[in-house]
């Protein structure tokens, strides 16, 4: 507990959460990336003066580089500063909570330094699930989720052997258009698709959960976490969010972790893993809960989520094909540039014109992901 951590990302949503968290349990923060928001980021910089900060668009480096110059500071940008930041001596933890594929490469740098990684970023595993879990099995390096669903499963796993588990129940709370046909949905806005009920989050991961797309990704990601094949995954929709997620056993029994819906916690449990620390967190109050319900995903509606399981079967560079053309055409949702229900066929056809390979390596997923993207954007501009 006395070795710092880096936080990839940190004035992201988990990011900034993850600040609050460290703060509160008096844990150290050694480096700082960012992409490009440096107000924020000079902020969180003079509060906890860490000793090294990246910025990953070279011309915001410069500009806070100028902006931090009385201070004893290291500073650093594109993806070389990300990776040091992934990879400095002092650090114990790294917090993968960028978002999109730029997590990759310094992901896999720190697996390689031994560093425990606290996974926020969803598209490390999805896109290179293979290539990081062996990577991570062969140098000897914790993975430890931070995503409330992967850490609901990881917890329920917890001390018990794998031959035991039957299959893992992935709850979701089924997003802000439950129960609405995809028809209905052609002109939603970008607020009204990052207004979740349950969850208080960042852009982009706000619009794939109203596409259900969210819990596509997290599908894929359960399947590399956990060793499991599609087929041992079960999408439950749970909309009050109280069940993070569950897993059922062979004997039948089904062991699930509950909180509040508060992203803060994973990541504390991710920090402080194998230990519990008090929180800063509500607990659950049982007198005030009234419903508590289950229904399946209604894969007709939320085509994101079929197109996601597939994809998760299919293998190779599919889910990568898929993770990068969903990123840019969420970009370019919440830009006004394309229609909501628009994501889904930009991503459809991004994996019906790229050819699949089978077991991929990093530079071919890499390729993957960059043709995914210009095919979105080439083929939906306006
Ligand atoms: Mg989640």
């Amino acid at each position: 507990m006395a070795e710092a951590i880096s936080i990839l990302g940190s004035t992201g949503s988990i990011g900034r959460q993850t600040i609050e968290v460290a703060e509160n349990i008096g844990l150290k923060v050694a480096a700082l990336t960012a992409n490009r928001k440096t107000d924020l980021l000079e902020e969180q910089v003079r509060r906890l003066r860490p000793e090294f900060v990246a910025v990953y668009d070279e011309t915001a480096a410069k500009d806070i580089k100028i902006r931090l110059a009385d201070l004893n500071v290291r500073v650093a940008s594109g993806m070389e500063g990300l990776i040091e930041a992934a990879t400095l001596n002092s650090v114990k933890s790294v917090v993968t909570a960028v978002s999109g594929s730029v997590g990759l490469k310094p992901t896999l740098a720190a697996i390689h330094e031994k560093k425990r990684i606290a996974l926020a970023n969803k598209e490390t595993l999805v896109c290179a699930g293979s290539i990081v879990m062996k990577t991570a099995d062969e140098c000897g390096a914790e993975i430890i989720p931070v995503d409330s669903e992967h850490s609901a499963i990881f917890q329920s796993l917890s001390g018990r052997d794998r031959s035991e588990l039957k299959k893992i129940l992935l709850t979701g709370s089924g997003g802000p258009f439950r129960g609405r046909k995809r028809a209905e949905l052609a002109d939603i806005t970008p607020a009204q698709a990052v207004s979740h009920p349950n969850w208080s989050m960042g852009a982009k991961i706000s619009v794939d959960s109203a596409t259900m797309m969210n819990k596509g990704l997290e599908y894929i990601e359960a399947m590399h976490l956990f060793g499991v094949k599609p087929e041992d995954i079960q999408v439950v929709v749970h909309p009050q969010s109280m069940i993070h997620s569950m897993v059922e056993l062979i004997d039948g029994t089904v062991i699930a972790q509950l909180a509040v819906a508060d992203m803060g916690l994973p990541i504390q449990y991710a920090l402080t893993y194998p230990k519990r620390l008090p929180s800063m967190f509500q607990h659950l109050d049982w007198t005030a809960m009234r419903d508590f319900t289950f229904e399946a995903p209604d894969l007709e509606n939320m085509p994101c989520l079929a197109l996601a399981m597939r994809a998760a079967k299919e293998g190779g560079i599919m889910p990568c094909v898929m993770s990068a053309a969903n990123e840019t055409a969420v970009h370019m949702f919440l830009a006004g540039k394309l229609g909501y229900n628009q994501i889904y066929d930009a991503v459809l056809d991004a994996t019906e014109a790229m050819g699949n390979v089978a077991e991929p390596d990093l530079d071919t997923i890499i390729e993957a992901d960059a043709s995914a993207r210009v095919f979105v954007a080439e083929h939906y501009s306006k």
